[in-house]
């Protein structure tokens, strides 16, 4: 399960079976514990909008502190709903917060180096986390509605395989907190191609409209690649529902603040 800590002022989820390996440190982040205020209270990791870059940057730090991670050498994404992942490799630290991001498409992060983490950021869209603990292999992946359909969860898998040798049986996944059934409405049109890719179970109708279930076209993707059911965690969390404890860009028409996923391979876990 995803599991809420409270560590003082500061609230963090962590997956129960990745923190078992002993392998990772990792966290999805909450609102809570940060210095920002107003709609960005108070844990934002979003930088470019009205917050203050320091305000950003010290959310970065505090976060990190709590689970050990040397937030100077984050790799930040470069979200922009396409599919594509990155490998990650020590040139690549401070990438987005010690210096200007100069990712151009980065929707996911990968790496088999230790001390290497990982950042993705959310306000409904579907983090995803993958961790090999044989290859010792990690990626955090978002996952909007566009990169769902693009399946950027099933090409995570692919190319854990095709470039580290990775076997799904060994492979842990997890589906975390983002905007719910309940609350994602979409045109006709979204529904149809969630219905055609991904089978009627991912798309329903609330009345005069259709609701569509990203964490369940997530799911079906981790299947479909070969990772056994029994190693997926989803976290079943709405962002939307959960408003006072996660940011949700459609319940605050786009003023919000940022989530985010990291994960980090631990010193000594290379094979
Ligand atoms: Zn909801």
């Amino acid at each position: 399960m995803f599991r809420l800590v409270n560590k003082g002022d500061i609230s963090y989820y962590i997956i129960d079976s990745f923190e078992e390996t002993g392998l990772v440190r990792h966290c999805f982040t909450t609102r809570r514990g940060g210095v920002s205020s107003g709609p960005y209270a108070s844990l934002n990791l979003r930088f470019h909008c009205d917050d203050t870059k320091e305000n950003v940057i010290e959310n970065h730090r505090i976060i990190c502190d709590a689970i050990g991670i040397d937030y100077r050498r984050l790799v930040c994404s470069k979200q922009v709903h396409e599919d594509k992942i990155h490998i990650a490799g020590e040139d690549d630290c401070g990438n987005g917060i010690m210096f200007e991001n100069r990712f151009e498409s980065v929707d996911g992060l990968m790496t088999n180096k230790p001390n290497i983490p990982l950042l993705t950021v959310y306000a409904d869209c579907v983090p995803l986390f993958l961790l090999d603990t044989r290859k010792r292999v990690i990626a955090s992946v978002h996952s909007g509605w566009r990169g769902t359909v693009a399946r950027i969860g099933y090409k995570a898998v692919e190319m854990m395989k095709a470039k580290f040798g990775s076997c799904p049986d060994d492979i842990l996944a997890a589906i975390g907190p983002s905007i719910g059934k309940c609350h994602f409405e979409v045109s006709d049109e979204i529904a149809a191609l969630f219905i055609r890719e991904f089978g009627e179970e991912t798309a329903e109708r609330y009345g005069e409209k259709y609701h569509v279930d990203l964490q369940t076209a997530c799911m079906g993707q981790f299947l479909k690649a070969g990772i056994p059911e029994k190693n997926i965690t989803v976290a079943g969390i709405c962002t939307y529902c959960n408003s006072d404890l996660l940011f949700s860009h459609r319940k605050t028409n786009g003023i919000r603040g940022n989530l985010g996923a990291i994960i980090e391979l631990k010193d000594g876990t290379t094979v």
